[in-house]
């Protein structure tokens, strides 16, 4: 048990061990990278090294408060208890009055984006302003062992006004307390809090250190273990949950969009392949966009005429080969900047079905327009 357990970004845990060594922990540390690379794992164990019973820089794992805080692994147990004390239609005061807030020690106090499920439109889930307040209110506290840690995931969700008030705690940090905040990347959060936040940022794993903790592992079936490590880049987290055959579909039906944009095979057929796609409620959209920037990656590369490019979609290698002749870059950077604004979109909650009609209609070619190079 103990930090040896967390794989790749040594220098980071290095780093955190040095800290809670020389007793100069960070009051604010910003925790950044690619989902399910383990950015909240180690924020996890951060919290138990900082409090653990028998060790300074590290954590045993066995003593009571390692263990209490260890719940913490599994949090899709204390995001149904909280839910569900909360009652079943809460509405938007009640969200705000009882903040989700997920504990398993008195010390540590985890906030993820709230998953309830507000009427029209539909919110999705952001970071609420009574959770940021409960962190206020809770980070002044005395810690009841070495140190309280407030683990935020997600900031990127939160609304730029509630922020505010989170500013408050990072500039005058109280001394007893860290704050761990995650999010995917800098770029999309205020330089406000970011100037305030000790930055960390974890790099995706090499492929073969994925696919050895997924045969560790053994949640994935033997055969579908190289092609979930290629399709997670380098997130051992993300690929040891894929439904590997569901990721594959989805990538396909992408592919079928952005063939039928590019040959301009008519409307009708090109919105019933959006509708299938919009009508996906079991991939967040964000899964969705992704996968559109990975295939629109990939194209570019083909068309930049790499020697051997590094493809994100290696299983669909033949039929990039063959869209990237047929579109030029220009038409590839036209796509890409229509999945940025389809992405702006998904933050102020647009309708998806109407974002991917536009974008695929303005990737196809008009009558007049010049013709796509074939
Ligand atoms: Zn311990």
């Amino acid at each position: 048990m103990g930090f040896s357990e967390f794989l790749g970004n040594e220098a980071m845990v290095a780093a955190l061990r040095g800290a809670l060594r020389a007793e100069r922990v960070p009051h604010a540390m910003l925790f950044t990278g690619p989902r399910g690379v383990g950015k909240f794992t180690l924020a996890r164990m951060f919290a138990q090294a900082a409090n653990c019973e028998r060790l300074k820089d590290d954590f045993c794992g066995e003593c009571a408060t390692c263990q209490r805080i260890g719940q913490l692994a599994d949090l899709d147990d204390l995001i149904a208890r909280g839910l569900a004390e909360r009652g079943e239609s809460a509405d938007a005061a009640t969200v705000e009055r009882v903040p989700l807030i997920l504990q398993s020690h008195p010390d540590v106090w985890v906030m993820v984006p709230d998953p309830v499920r507000l009427k029209s439109p539909v919110a999705r889930p952001v970071l609420r302003i009574g959770q940021l307040r409960a962190v206020q209110r809770a980070a002044y506290f005395q810690p009841m062992g070495r140190r309280r840690v407030f683990i935020l995931d997600g900031v990127e969700t939160m609304r730029a006004d509630v922020s505010n008030v989170f500013l408050k705690i990072l500039e005058e940090p109280p001394g007893s307390a860290t704050l761990i905040l995650t999010a995917p990347s800098p770029f999309n959060l205020l330089p406000t809090i970011l100037s305030r936040c000790m930055q960390f940022h974890f790099a995706p794993l090499p492929q073969a250190e994925v696919e050895n903790i997924l045969k560790a592992k053994g949640t994935l079936k033997s055969g579908e273990v190289k092609l979930a490590a290629q399709l997670s880049e380098g997130s051992p987290g993300l690929a040891s949950e894929m439904n590997v055959q569901a990721v594959v579909e989805r990538r396909q039906a992408i592919l079928r969009i952005l063939e039928h944009a590019a040959r301009g095979q008519g409307f009708s057929q090109l919105f019933a392949a959006t509708n299938q796609l919009a009508k996906d409620r079991e991939s967040p959209y964000e899964d969705l966009l992704a996968d559109f920037y990975g295939l629109l990656s990939d194209l570019l590369e083909l068309n930049a005429g790499l020697k051997s490019p590094q493809l994100r979609n290696p299983h669909l290698a033949k039929e990039l080969q063959a869209l990237a002749r047929s579109v030029s870059s220009n038409w590839v950077m036209r796509a890409i900047s229509g999945i940025d604004e389809l992405a702006s979109g998904a933050r102020r909650n647009l309708n998806r079905q109407l974002g991917m009609d536009a974008l695929a209609a303005s990737l196809s070619p008009t009558p007049g327009a010049s013709p796509l190079p074939r």
